[in-house]
């Protein structure tokens, strides 16, 4: 249990109890009869003190009650923790649970010693988090503030209901200033975090689906000072129907898999804690030299063409893949193409980096794009409003590119796309394909676990195909298979697995689906080389 910190005397319920604060937990035990309840401070989110009873609501924060005598009425602290608890139908989920506490004596005294015990609780708590996380790179700076971009339309189209229900609360008891920008229309937080001051921001995050968080990435891969502005540490709170990299940092923390809200809850947890992690990107290469950043996947064939036929299922929300897949099932086609990479133990540099960012010089051509923010925007931030305000409108379009670049570090393990790949990677002899899948992170949806050994930051592409010849049948029992991550163990003669840095797909029928991030992008040759730890996400 650990040395006491401070111990009090405090009403809780009606009930006088014995509170003792230790390094990782707080001991509350009734004077009078009841067992101990012990509160562990990992699932603390925060704490106040406050004068009225009704603490439910944690905004207005009286820890600074400038101009009130402190006489008016008791005092109190309350507690705002998240612990995992059992779900009636299995499995696990955060749920809020509050403890107030009940200063009593002189009300200005009681208050300074609930903001006293308010005030130990945070720190201590913090001190926790920082301990018992591996693989944490940095914290977000306190206070924080937050750039959270919300694309109504994901998911649903309930991403905005669903963040006051859930999200905006613990947001408020975290003690996290953020400001909540509502997208107007595709590209648009591209856009704005490609013009924002990030000075002004701690953090950027996004609820929606995987698809917003595409567009900030890339929004900030078109910086001028892109290689600072990627370390901006990005935060994801699942709203969208893909929600594929919220589910891959459960699966990394080793929690139980959630789904829906629970998700939500969780990945707001998360948020508010503020521990930050390594992120790899991957560079993509299209036919017409469009440079993306890509941080979940690469796809062509089967999984592609589910990502965007399953669109007009996304009344279902998260169902929309399972109804995709089944529908696609029906419909088996094969994929002609070829398909080669760089088997991930032989990384060896083909090119020096300079020679690579010449390479890249040649190929590509700087287009500028511009951008319009209409004055009825929920936007708060002056800063960023100005900074699009007298830009031509830009239309949204069908795929969702960027303006050819050069910024963005050299990709020294590839060719340009005209010429061969080199002589030591591996093309793979067959040219018929059901799917080619490369995946960075482990979920390619909420429910799919389709790279199950993958890491935030292995640098690893876990590249996944599977040839044609498969039967519906064995298709179906892949994907089903998918959803425990057992799926490469059940040794279907037609899948392959292999871990690569590097790959290149070259379709060869003229028209098609390439997803990236479950985002259409030009479909033709690919390629593409992973970068380790390129960015940072709010994981743990
Ligand atoms: P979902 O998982 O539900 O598909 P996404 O975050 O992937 O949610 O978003 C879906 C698409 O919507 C993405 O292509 C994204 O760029 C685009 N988008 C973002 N904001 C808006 C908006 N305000 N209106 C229309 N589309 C938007
Ligand atoms: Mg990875």
């Amino acid at each position: 249990m650990g040395e006491p910190l401070s111990c009090g005397e405090f009403s809780v319920n009606g009930h006088s109890c014995a509170v003792c604060l230790t390094e990782r937990e707080l001991t509350v035990r009734r004077l009078v009869g009841g067992k101990p309840t012990v509160v562990s401070l990992a699932d603390c989110l925060g704490a106040r003190a406050h004068r009225k009873q009704d603490a439910d609501d944690a905004g207005g924060d009286d820890d600074s009650d400038e101009g009130d005598d402190g006489t008016s009425s008791s005092a109190f602290f309350s507690v705002y923790l998240y612990p995992l608890r059992q779900r009636r139908w299995g499995g696990f989920a955060r749920r809020r649970v509050l403890q107030q506490f009940h200063v009593s004596g002189d009300p200005r005294e009681g208050l300074q010693e609930a903001r006293r015990w308010a005030r130990a609780i945070r720190e201590t708590s913090a001190r926790i988090r920082h301990h018992t996380t591996g693989g944490v790179c940095a914290e977000v700076k306190r206070p924080c503030r937050i750039l959270l971009l919300l694309n109504p339309h994901s998911g649903k189209g309930q991403a905005h209901t669903l963040f006051r229900t859930h999200v905006q609360r613990m947001l408020q008891e975290a003690a996290v200033r953020y400001t909540l920008i509502i997208t107007e229309r595709q590209n648009h937080a591209r856009e704005l975090v490609r013009e924002a001051d990030l000075s002004q921001w701690d953090a950027v995050a996004i609820m929606s689906g995987d698809g917003l968080l595409f567009e900030v990435v890339n929004g900030l891969m078109e910086r001028e000072d892109w290689e600072k502005a990627i370390k901006t540490p990005l935060g994801v709170l699942p709203g969208g129907s893909g929600n594929a990299v919220a589910a891959s940092i459960h699966h990394y923390c080793g929690l139980q898999p959630m789904s829906g809200e629970d998700l939500l809850v969780s990945c707001g947890f998360m948020l508010c804690k503020g521990l930050v992690s390594h992120l790899d990107l991957t560079s993509v290469h299209t036919a017409s030299n469009q440079r993306l950043f890509s941080f979940l996947s690469l796809a062509w064939g089967f999984v592609a063409d589910v990502d965007i036929e399953s669109e007009k299922y996304r009344h279902v929300g998260a169902a929309r893949f399972t109804v995709g897949t089944l529908v696609r099932l029906a419909s088996l086609r094969v994929y002609q193409g070829q398909l080669s990479y760089l088997p991930a133990e032989d990384s060896g540099s083909f090119s020096s980096p300079e020679e690579s960012v010449e390479s890249l010089n040649d190929v590509s051509q700087q287009i500028s794009t511009s951008s319009e923010c209409s004055d009825d925007s929920p936007c708060t931030n002056h800063s960023l409003h100005n900074c699009c305000n007298s830009n031509n409108a830009l239309k949204p379009k069908r795929t969702n590119q960027s303006p050819v670049s050069v910024l963005g570090p050299p990709d020294s393990l590839l060719v340009p796309l005209d010429q061969p790949v080199p002589a030591h990677w591996t093309v793979v002899s067959e040219e018929d394909f059901v799917l080619v899948l490369a995946m960075y992170q482990s979920h390619l949806a909420e429910d799919l676990i389709a790279a199950p050994a993958s890491r935030l930051d292995d640098g690893i592409i876990h590249l996944i195909y599977v040839k044609a010849g498969i039967s519906r049948a064995a298709l179906l029992h892949l994907f089903l298979a998918m959803e425990k991550g057992t799926h490469l163990s059940i040794n279907c003669p037609y899948v392959v697995y292999v871990k690569a840095r590097a790959l290149r797909i070259v379709p060869y029928s003229p028209k098609g689906t390439i997803t990236v991030d479950g985002e259409l992008v030009e479909y033709g040759p690919v390629q593409a080389q992973i970068h380790s730890s390129l960015a940072r996400l709010i994981a743990a």
